[in-house]
């Protein structure tokens, strides 16, 4: 049997296969939005060199696809088995909102949102190098929360 082709939900091209390590993962060429198993994401966001993979594009916000509000988003089907995903929390440690396929385990991120993911679950599970997170931030434009502790009265 032919491999099925993974297409795109949002933009219906077909997805390109980036590995990273051993580990598969489907890459739109043109909204860069990536799709897994909920396992393999789980892992790959483990990585504290996933920053630098051939994942890069889909870490960052395409600039020239802004994404939409998060009302207008449309309900998209699953690439793997075509059920209409659900937007829901990734998980009760990282709520940030993905499309998630309740029949299939599997979760697609719309591009840049892998970014946040890593850098949601980065900061419960921080790394022993404090300059990557800056790093990482730099790279999604995210601005360093200000401390609002006091200074210490003399
Ligand atoms: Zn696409
Ligand atoms: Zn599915």
């Amino acid at each position: 049997m032919n491999e099925s082709q993974t297409v795109c939900p949002r933009c219906r091209l077909a997805m390109n296969k980036v590995t990273f390590r051993r580990w598969e993962v489907q890459l739109c060429p043109r909204c860069e939005g990536t799709f897994y198993d909920q396992q393999t994401l789980d892992t790959l966001l483990q990585q504290p060199d996933l920053r630098l993979s051939y994942l890069r594009p889909a870490l960052l916000p395409n600039l020239s696809s802004p994404h939409p509000e998060e009302v207008d988003r449309a309900r998209i089907p699953c690439p793997q088995c075509h059920q209409e995903m659900t937007r829901e929390g990734y998980s009760e440690e990282t709520p940030m909102l993905v499309d998630r396929c309740k029949n299939c385990c599997s979760i697609w991120l719309d591009d840049g949102e892998l970014g946040h993911l890593f850098e949601e679950r980065v900061k419960k599970h921080p790394h022993p190098h404090p300059g990557f997170v800056e790093g990482l931030r730099r790279l999604v434009g995210m601005t360093p929360r200000v401390s609002t502790r006091t200074a210490p009265q003399e």
